[in-house]
């Protein structure tokens, strides 16, 4: 029997703050784009366990943005 392994990646939270950030990179001033993804172990291509998880926040017009810690996520969201 043959196993497959792999890794991909998975949006699992996303959503749109209703305070307005201004964008230091494209200088446009918008509801930027809190999101939570992760990296899980696949199994025949099946996702079965996150192996990384990352927290972002970012500009929905460039996509510059940047990391946030997991309790910070927590206290935006
Ligand atoms: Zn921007």
């Amino acid at each position: 029997m043959i196993f497959i392994f792999g890794a991909n990646d998975k949006v699992v939270e996303r959503q749109q703050q209703y305070a307005q950030e201004h964008c230091g990179n494209c200088n446009n001033i918008t509801n930027w784009i809190l999101e939570k993804n992760a990296t899980y172990a696949s199994l025949f291509f099946i996702s079965i366990i996150p192996i990384k998880t990352r927290y972002i926040y970012y500009c929905p017009i460039c996509k510059n943005g940047r990391k946030l810690e997991k309790e910070e996520y927590e206290r935006m969201k």
